[in-house]
């Protein structure tokens, strides 16, 4: 383990590929940077001592005051499907990948600085994070992996007094987010549209190479790749859809090439079940609504089958991405019956979960807390008590007996059910307004303490946690509605 910081060695396989797929460029400083929150369990993850926090440097080398060392700092090169339409010119715009890191377990690591000042492709921008939106997707990361559900992550966020223009004058952050890849669907798009196909090759032989080392020697490796890669982006959305979340930008630039969650901007965990919910203010027309990303999951995959065409016939491709629908329903069902204590695989599940679905859209249940308490259902109680299982309201008369019946041909044990149960519901999820209690503590107070509690908790997100009961009940009024911008 590292117990110094200055000891860190990073690698930079991304950089061997050489500057056709990045732009080379160091991080722009900040001024007097400080530690907003720090990840022990990310730490260890890249085989750090969590004590090399503590050290004056730490914050430094994670604002590109100082350079780590072997870095060979770049902005990678994408572009991508921005609501629909292709936009040539986006690409790292202000996150810097410094290199890669090695775990104890033999894992490489991006670490990608994001905030860390223009670059070639920062357009207009001005290259930098607010401390908001940082907080914003350091809370997230770890809140979806506490879920089991694949994400980027992050080690720390730092922080300035240097001002950022956005609605307002807010100060500068940065954000070290840790993946295994940050190739995107939009770095295929890239190479397509300038018409380099042998570097497109290169990067699917470099992707495959690392994360699908399987398939290396496979005279068809591009194929089975791409079937990997449905695949996962079916399991993705299937994660999503099952606890509830929406992203709110499934632009083809976020989309992972691994079928991670990334890029956490104006996401949601759905609080009242609404399936048309929307959680982006700049997204009017819903295109990236909560029942709509699946639909648009497998879009983005067809824009990828495009970019991939010199390596894979559309035909051929076409085949294989047909593949996701398929994929994806049944991973959704099975997460479903999941969340219902079901074991056996019946006919009958999918109308049974839709029947619910609809009711709790027609009352605006809170998602998670119906799931959540579900597991307090007795199959021999006749009616639903007042707290809940389920609902003594006459929407549910005929629902709880179907569940009811459910339950009983598969000989379901209470008990037995609950503990499985209480495994797949999450208790806590991170609902804007905790996110918003963490923000203005830190913006207002510079007080980070609240980031770390909130961290704590959804790291293990379906134990009892006491003490912070009250994140598991609904949201207080304020917090209901908390309008999100794409401005970050
Ligand atoms: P996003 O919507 O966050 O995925 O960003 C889309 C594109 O805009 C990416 O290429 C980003 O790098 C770029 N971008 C967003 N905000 C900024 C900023 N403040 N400065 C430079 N580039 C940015
Ligand atoms: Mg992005």
């Amino acid at each position: 383990m590292i117990t110094d910081i200055n000891a860190l060695t990073l690698a930079n396989s991304y950089h061997s590929l050489g500057p056709d797929f990045y732009d080379p460029v160091a991080p722009t400083p900040i001024s007097s940077p400080y530690l907003v929150a720090f990840n022990p369990d990310v730490a260890k993850l890249l085989n750090l001592d969590p004590a090399v926090a503590e050290q004056p440097e730490f914050a430094e080398y994670f604002t590109g005051n100082r350079t780590l060392n072997g870095s060979q700092p770049l902005a990678m090169r994408y572009t991508g499907h921005q609501f629909g339409q292709y936009n040539p010119d986006i690409g790292d715009g202000r996150a810097i990948l410094l290199g890669e890191a090695r775990g104890a377990d033999g894992q490489i690591w991006d670490l990608h600085l994001k905030g860390a000042g223009r670059t070639a492709y920062a357009r207009v921008f001005d290259g930098r994070a607010v401390l908001r939106s940082s907080i914003r997707e350091y809370l997230c990361g770890e809140a979806m992996h506490g879920l089991g559900i694949p994400t980027t992550r992050s080690l720390c966020i730092t922080g300035s007094d240097d001002p950022v223009r956005r609605e307002t004058i807010e100060t500068a952050a940065m954000l070290v987010r840790v993946a295994q890849s940050h190739v995107r669907f939009g770095s295929f798009e890239a190479l397509f549209d300038a018409e380099e196909t042998e570097n497109l090759r290169r990067l699917a032989d470099y992707v495959i190479d690392r994360h699908f080392p399987h398939l290396k020697e496979a005279e068809d490796r591009y194929k089975q790749w791409l079937r990997e890669v449905v695949e996962r982006t079916a399991r993705l959305m299937a994660d999503w859809q099952a606890v509830g979340f929406v992203h709110g930008v499934m632009n083809t630039d976020n989309m992972s090439i691994l079928g991670l969650t990334l890029d956490y901007g104006p996401y949601g965990f759905m609080e009242e079940f609404n399936p048309g919910m929307v959680f982006n203010h700049s997204d009017p027309m819903g295109r990236y609504a909560y029942d709509r990303q699946p639909g648009i999951g497998l879009w983005n995959l067809q824009v990828l089958t495009v970019a991939l065409s010199p390596l894979i016939p559309r035909q051929e491709s076409a085949d294989i991405v047909a593949g996701f629908v398929p994929v994806y329903e049944e991973l959704y069902l099975d997460r479903m019956r999941q969340k219902l204590g079901l074991r056996e695989k019946r006919d009958e599940d999918a109308a049974l979960v839709q029947q619910l679905l609809g009711i709790m859209a027609e009352l605006r249940l809170d998602y998670t807390i119906f799931f959540r308490n579900l597991s307090d259902f007795q199959v021999k109680s006749q009616s639903g008590s007042a707290a809940h299982p389920v609902d003594t309201r006459p929407e549910f008369t005929e629902w709880r007996a179907a569940y009811r019946s459910r339950l009983k041909k598969e000989n379901s044990v209470d008990p037995f059910r609950k503990s499985v149960m209480d495994r797949v519901n999450p208790r806590y999820i991170l609902r804007s307004y905790m996110a918003q209690i963490a923000i203005q503590k830190a913006v207002e107070e510079r007080d980070y303490t609240e980031i770390e509690r909130f961290r704590q908790l959804l790291a293990t997100p379906f134990d009892e946690h006491p003490e912070m009961a009250d994140y598991a009940g609904e949201p207080p009024e304020w917090g209901r509605h908390i309008d999100l911008s794409c401005s970050s």
